[in-house]
């Protein structure tokens, strides 16, 4: 199970693939910084119970349909809080 970091957050503003910013901080971050006490999880696949990871980067959703862990759930009207895959 990987450790949770900033990217896993809804404080989380990505800029690019390297970098971001913190919402509340203000700060420049990146996608991997440790996560601080604000943290607050952001819905993607990876924290849903019907997600089930398969490799590293790659899983399934419900079994059957191919899904990615940090894909954002927050429009899905199937995600439910699990534990994290
Ligand atoms: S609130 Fe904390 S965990 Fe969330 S993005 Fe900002 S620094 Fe990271």
């Amino acid at each position: 199970m990987d450790e949770l970091s900033c990217k896993d957050c809804r404080y989380f503003l990505p800029v690019d693939v390297f970098r971001g910013m913190c919402k509340l901080s203000k700060e420049k971050i990146s996608h991997d910084d440790p996560v601080c006490t604000n943290l607050e999880k952001l819905a993607k696949c990876k924290f849903c119970i019907n997600y089930t990871a398969e490799k590293d980067y790659l899983g399934k959703c419900m079994g059957t349909i191919l899904a990615f862990p940090d894909m954002t759930a927050s429009k899905c009207a199937d995600f439910q809080w699990g534990i994290q895959n």
